[in-house]
């Protein structure tokens, strides 16, 4: 049985995958944590996410709250997945970070995480969408210099980050596939007089509207035609799922950071 814990149980995310948890026959329900203050705290992690009584107390202290647990999941929000990245290292347990938004110092200390423990990490979790980071880079070598590429993200109006970490990890292969540094040619928003698009560009344009899970669109275009790339999440239930395959394809790893491309054998 592996034992698992999820951060932000109260959250979109962390009670579908405390379900997905508690639903697995290899899984337990092991450990949950919440913010100071949530009205959570002291519930039982079964009942809040509409399952059954588990015996397990959601806590805001890490040592209390997983100090059972084989494995964590944290899908929350930058800053706090640090602090847990901090913990799974010095208490060795494996981690699944589903979190985005990351900056380059919070990125290094989860790389330093993975130096101790296995950590997979994945800004979307979803067996299509990462089938779908293969097919933009193979699909911008095949096209070639000729055919503009431009990322068009759809999300949820609550959604804290822009970009999604999705649309930066297509941008990121295709910028990979066009050998080019994505820093030097993405283009993230347009107004006003700006011009002929210049040679090379990547746009990653975002849109915030109502309740849309995600979408992800990859445009393709050249002269007298365009392709496009399209992927569109119908539920949040493909992300935990794919977190779950994960948790088990951890047990038994390296220390090291992989992906969902790893995880998928992509
Ligand atoms: P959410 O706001 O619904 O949930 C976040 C939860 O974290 C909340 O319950 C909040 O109370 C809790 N939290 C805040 N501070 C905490 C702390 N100090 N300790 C413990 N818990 C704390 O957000 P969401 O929609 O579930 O998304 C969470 C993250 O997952 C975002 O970064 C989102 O982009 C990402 N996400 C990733 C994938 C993927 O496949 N990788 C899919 C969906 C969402």
């Amino acid at each position: 049985m592996i034992h698992a814990g999820v951060v932000g149980i109260a959250g979109r995310m962390g009670s579908l995958l405390a379900q997905g948890i508690i639903d697995a026959e290899d899984m337990v329900l092991a450990g949950a944590l919440e913010a100071k203050g949530h009205p959570v705290l002291g519930k039982d992690a079964g009942t809040i996410v509409g399952r059954d009584l588990q015996g397990v107390g959601i806590s805001c202290v890490f040592e209390e709250a997983f100090a059972s647990c084989d494995v964590i999941i944290d899908f929350t929000m930058p800053a706090v997945t640090v602090e847990t990245a901090r913990y799974a290292q010095e208490e060795s347990k494996h981690l699944i970070i589903g979190t985005t938004g990351f900056d380059e110092e919070q990125l290094l200390m989860i790389r330093d995480c993975a130096g101790k423990v296995p950590v997979v990490m994945a800004p979307n979790m979803s067996i299509g969408v990462n089938v779908m980071f293969k097919v933009a880079a193979i699909l911008t070598e095949l096209l070639g210099k000729d055919y503009d590429v431009e990322i068009i993200e759809a999300h949820h109006r609550l959604k804290k980050d822009a970009p999604s970490g999705t649309a930066l990890g297509l941008a990121i292969s295709i910028a990979e596939a066009k050998g080019v540094e994505l820093a030097k040619n993405a283009c993230y928003e347009r107004h006003g007089i700006i011009g002929a698009r210049p040679d090379g560009e990547i746009g990653i344009q975002t849109l915030r509207a109502g309740d849309i899970v995600g979408d992800h669109t990859v445009l393709y275009a050249g002269n007298n035609e365009r392709i496009e790339l399209k992927h569109q999440a119908h539920s949040r239930q493909n992300f935990a799922r794919g977190a779950l395959r994960a948790v088990r394809w951890l047990k038994g790893r390296e220390p090291g950071l992989y992906s969902m491309i790893d995880v998928l054998g992509l």
